[in-house]
């Protein structure tokens, strides 16, 4: 299915260049002519990206994006602004704001066309996965479950997020500081020694009496998550 690009303009215009280059290009256009009709509208439609005018009358587009962020059902929208301004503090407002990217009018079709293709494809390789899933282990970020085989895993959150690191490269070798930085973030901190304390839990959970170790301890380097451990 094409992406669903909502165009956020008062200028009808300036609305059908758009929608004439758009959906040359293959996208499916939908348009809102003012910040409520937007806010309406990404309800309605889920776009999977927005182009929105900076200058709309009542809301303003900087107002529009300020709310979209806000909305949990609308906070990882991709937008790119128009704007007629280039003064750098505005930039920095639409930033600021929560935009993606930013065109300047007056725009070519085909800069404006790049940019979308370009936020487009950054919007889709960020998106969280959904499942994760290695040999007879499979993750659900979604709901938060974890099963191998047929038999459900509980994990504390701690693990949950250890495992998740884990998960997203099989194989891969990660040290206590690498696990520390990317299951705990990197403003916490604790002893590494602490990891081993989480991953003996880790373990214990995972595999069930005769189920193979999925975990490999690397001694002097770390962990990873390894069939053959
Ligand atoms: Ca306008």
């Amino acid at each position: 299915m094409k992406p669903q690009i909502l165009v956020v303009e008062d200028e009808p215009p300036l609305v059908e260049v758009l929608r004439y280059n758009l959906e040359k290009e293959g996208y499916r256009v939908d348009v809102a002519e003012d910040g409520a009709a937007a806010l309406d509208k990404v309800r309605q439609i889920a776009p999977d990206l927005i182009i929105l005018d900076w200058m709309l009358p009542e809301l303003s587009g900087i107002e529009v994006c300020r709310q979209l962020r806000e909305d949990p059902e609308s906070k990882d929208v991709p937008v790119i602004m128009l704007t007629a301004r280039g003064e750098e503090a505005d930039r920095v407002k639409g930033f600021a704001s929560g935009a993606d990217d930013y065109v300047v009018k007056p725009f070519s079709p085909a800069e404006l066309l790049a940019r979308v293709r370009a936020v487009l494809r950054r919007s889709i390789s960020s998106a969280p996965d959904e499942t994760l899933t290695y040999g007879d282990l499979t993750m659900d970020l979604a709901a938060h479950k974890v099963v191998r085989g047929k038999r459900p895993v509980h994990l504390g959150p701690t693990e949950f997020r250890l495992l998740r690191v884990l998960l997203k490269r099989p194989g891969r070798v990660f040290s206590r500081e690498q696990l520390l930085d990317l299951a705990w973030g990197r403003d916490i901190y604790l002893e590494a020694r602490t990891i081993d304390v989480h991953i003996r839990r880790l373990r214990k959970q995972l595999n069930g009496p005769g189920e193979a170790d999925l975990i490999r301890t690397v001694r002097g380097a770390g962990y990873a998550l390894d069939a053959e451990g």
